[in-house]
């Protein structure tokens, strides 16, 4: 450890610490998806590559908002999309984007140890290519 890059007046505690706690978190999930898509039977992954379903990513934010702003970003804002609705799921697939996305902050995973917490993960992610071989509409 060194203390490139800390600010000054940045005494190690609270903040800094949950942030790298985040950060952490963030980068675990990350790899159990990376993981949990290898684990993928060939041919669903083969499937998923030829309809451009092999793009994910793993944000630590509610994916409600993630959603509406990347949709936005595409200039394929929906009105209707209803943030409050999709903000509460720790999974999303999201068809006119081609993209499943994770939230690893969500609180359904808060607490849990190393191994709980890879289960989960890994669940969400199959759950949602599952979706992604068969669903037009938003799912999570
Ligand atoms: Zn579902």
């Amino acid at each position: 450890m060194n203390d490139v890059g800390k600010s000054p007046g940045d005494d190690g505690s609270r903040a800094p610490q949950s942030q790298k706690a985040t950060v952490e978190r963030l980068t675990k999930a990350r790899e159990i998806v990376d993981l949990a898509w290898r684990d993928l039977p060939p041919t669903h992954r083969a499937l998923l590559e030829a309809i451009g379903a092999d793009k994910f990513d793993v944000v630590d934010q509610p994916l409600g908002s993630t959603v509406n702003a990347l949709l936005i970003s595409a200039g394929l804002s929906v009105a209707a999309l209803d943030e409050a609705e999709f903000d509460d799921s720790v999974g999303i697939w999201i068809p006119s984007l081609r993209v499943m996305l994770v939230n690893a902050s969500h609180e359904s995973l808060d607490g849990l140890d190393a191994r709980s917490f890879e289960a989960a993960i890994a669940r969400i992610a199959w759950h949602e290519w599952g979706h992604a071989l068969r669903a037009r509409a938003i799912t999570t």
